[in-house]
């Protein structure tokens, strides 16, 4: 059964609504994951200057008490999936995460 005319517009702007929010979770995962981005400590994340998660042993676990969370070069979760970014490999990094390039992130307040 087809729709009634005066139904259209309403279907019509519900699927937009939700193309829309698909659009943007996307944009905003894709940015984080191989885009641009500034770290807690700072630095800029360059898509051009990354490199393999595996050069930096990087690994889902902490280690020594150190993880990802704690890092200067960490890029704190920006589209609740409750995964973060690096200034320093490509890819999504978990906040427990850590590699050999860990560098503690210190506040003001520290
Ligand atoms: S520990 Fe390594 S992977 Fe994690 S944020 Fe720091 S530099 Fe990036």
């Amino acid at each position: 059964m087809a729709a009634s005319p005066a139904r259209r517009p309403l279907r019509a702007r519900r699927l937009a609504a939700v193309c829309l929010c698909v659009a943007l979770v996307a944009v905003v995962g894709i940015g984080l994951a191989g885009g641009t981005a500034t770290a807690q400590g700072g630095q800029q994340r360059n898509p051009d200057n990354l490199v393999a998660p595996s050069a930096l042993a990087y690994q889902e676990e902490p280690k020594d008490g150190q993880q990802c969370s704690g890092c200067q070069f960490y890029i704190p979760d920006q589209n609740g999936d409750g995964m973060g970014a690096c200034t320093l490999i490509t890819g999504t990094v978990d906040p427990q995460g850590w590699c050999n390039s860990y560098s503690p992130y210190e506040t003001a307040s520290q």
